[in-house]
């Protein structure tokens, strides 16, 4: 985006052939023709960005930052230009004055295709282009050895060394600069081992062939008519895209109920083989028998629940319910997962709990409340754990009610991995875990969740005065982490950061208050109270 930046000060181009092209504009393109063309023609029509690319765009800086880094202190960094033809040759000139000295972000122009280089790093008889990414260094299922990189990855690489060549740079290797998931910060700012190179020079020569090709075809669809392509995979692959709500409006309306509303990996796979092989297109169509598996009775129940236009509720959740004592606590945790580590013994990408809600039924109907919230900036795993241990009895047995029992699990285990002296109550509390989302798949349905079992789509479900488009700047679990980042990177004044607490606290509450509703709903309870907004056990 920063390249099109650049690119709206260019004069405007006298015909579509002429246009310079970015490789952002040639990647969208790769993803498909439409959006290029939309990018360009309608700009107008992309949305607000959102938690998902405010996140993405920070992650971004943050790496790329890091790489620059680890690079050293002596760095040739070519200014931009308005001119993207006059930025290129100034970069030339910079790098054949100092060729020994690696340089980043590099401008290159060539046959009107314009890429910026991460890094070039010299070597003999040339130069290594090194190109960051936020992503992890692929592995397979050992952990060990290496996967194959992402196509889209090979694609942009692709793009840049076809430039970077054919500009008259000796291009001698091409690599992936990827974050190594296996590594652990050790403190002290050492960050030497937070990326693994991944040389995928052998990889591109086919594709390095294509670019000329790709780049006249882009130009085509440039200069033409908006292209007629239909959704479909590419929507979402590699990057969600922003068109979707404009291209779904020129389609025919889908059918009320899609049979695309099975849920999971599994219902997806059956409603594409029924699709494809008896060409059902409703939930509505399929014979009992059809809707077969390991989750028969939750696809039978979903299309009964579609076909009569009502809820059901099963029994058995309320005498699975029945069998848990008091006091009972409900429990969510907020995590932040940096792609640069800045705690010791966090692995790239690795989630710390930041924040948690928990309310607590000390006796059916009678509720308390406390939370933890830590936006010092600092490893906030410590506190979080103290503040646990005040408020979850290690000794009580209370059942810890969950919603997605993966997540709190895992961010206990790992609290325990960094935090040994604490790990035999932390794993009390992961074999207390009760996970709700289960009990409501094997026993709800309610036709307004089309399809979707969490707990933003169940809670309007069973709680329709509840709802999480109510809240403000922090809706849904992304929206906190980017609420988050901004505490601990921007550091804004005092009333900003209290608004970011404020909101962070309220939404964390809503999840398990949203629990506490669901439990009693699935119990067939009356309808609980909800106690004071602040917390209402001892800090
Ligand atoms: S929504 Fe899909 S079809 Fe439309 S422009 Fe984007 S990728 Fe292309």
């Amino acid at each position: 985006m920063a390249e099109r930046a650049a690119l709206t000060q260019q004069p405007p181009a006298p015909a579509g052939k002429a246009v310079v092209m970015t490789k952002s504009d040639l990647l969208s393109f790769r993803q498909c023709p439409r959006k290029l063309w939309l990018e360009l023609h309608r700009p107008d029509l992309l949305p607000e960005p959102d938690s998902t690319s405010d996140r993405r765009a920070i992650d971004g800086i943050k790496v790329g930052e890091k790489a620059r880094s680890v690079l050293g202190p002596d760095l040739l960094w070519p200014p931009g230009e308005s001119d993207l033809a006059e930025a290129a040759t100034r970069a030339r000139q910079m790098l054949f004055a100092a060729p020994d000295t690696p340089a980043v972000e590099v401008p290159m122009l060539r046959d009107r295709l314009y890429a910026r280089a991460d890094a070039l790093v010299p070597v003999s008889g040339g130069y290594v282009l090194r190109e960051t990414k936020a992503s992890t260094f692929p592995l397979k299922k050992d952990k060990i050895t290496p996967d194959a990189p992402e196509p889209h990855h090979l694609d942009d690489v692709a793009i840049q060394a076809w430039v970077m060549e054919t500009s008259g740079f000796n291009c001698v290797r091409v690599e992936l600069n990827l974050l190594d998931s296996q590594w652990r910060y050790p403190g002290n700012d050492d960050y030497g081992g937070l990326f693994r190179q991944m040389d995928v020079t052998g990889l591109l020569t086919e594709r390095q062939v294509q670019v000329p090709v790709w780049a006249a075809a882009a130009r085509d669809v440039i200069a033409g008519p908006m292209p007629h392509v239909l959704t479909g995979r590419q929507c979402q692959e590699p990057y969600a895209c922003p068109f979707v709500c404009f291209c779904k409006m020129g389609e025919p309306p889908e059918p009320e109920h899609p049979i695309e509303l099975l849920p999971d990996s599994g219902g997806k796979a059956l409603a594409r083989r029924l699709k494809e092989s008896k060409g059902y297109t409703s939930i509505l169509q399929p014979a009992e028998e059809e809707l077969g598996g390991k989750a028969a009775a939750l696809y039978r129940r979903m299309q009964a629940a579609h076909r009569d236009g009502r809820a059901i509720l099963e029994p058995g959740a309320r005498e699975v319910l029945q069998r848990f004592g008091y006091p009972r606590y409900f429990l969510d945790f907020e995590g932040i997962d940096l792609p640069v580590p800045r705690w010791v013994g966090v692995r790239p990408y690795e989630h710390v709990p930041f924040q948690w809600s928990c309310h607590v039924e000390r006796e059916p109907g009678v509720f308390g409340h406390a939370e933890f919230l830590d936006l010092s900036g600092a490893d906030p795993s410590l506190p979080c754990i103290d503040r646990l241990r005040r408020v979850i009895d290690p000794e009580d047995g209370g059942p810890i009610f969950v919603y997605h029992a993966t997540y709190e699990r895992g961010r206990l285990m790992q609290l325990a991995e960094r935090h040994p002296e604490h790990a035999q109550v932390l794993q009390r509390y992961v074999e207390r875990l009760v996970d709700l989302l289960p009990l409501v798949k094997e026993n709800f349905y309610d036709p307004r969740m089309r399809g979707s079992f969490s707990i933003k789509k169940v809670l309007p479900a069973v709680a329709d005065d509840l709802r999480y488009d109510e809240l403000d700047e922090v809706q849904e679990g992304m929206g906190a982490q980017v609420a988050y980042l901004k505490a601990i990177f921007a550091r804004p004044g005092r009333e900003r950061m209290a608004d970011l607490d404020r909101k962070l606290r309220r939404y964390c509450r809503q999840d398990t208050w949203a629990m506490v509703e669901i439990a009693h709903f699935l119990a067939q309870d009356r309808r609980p109270t909800r106690p004071r907004e602040e917390p209402t056990l001892p800090e």
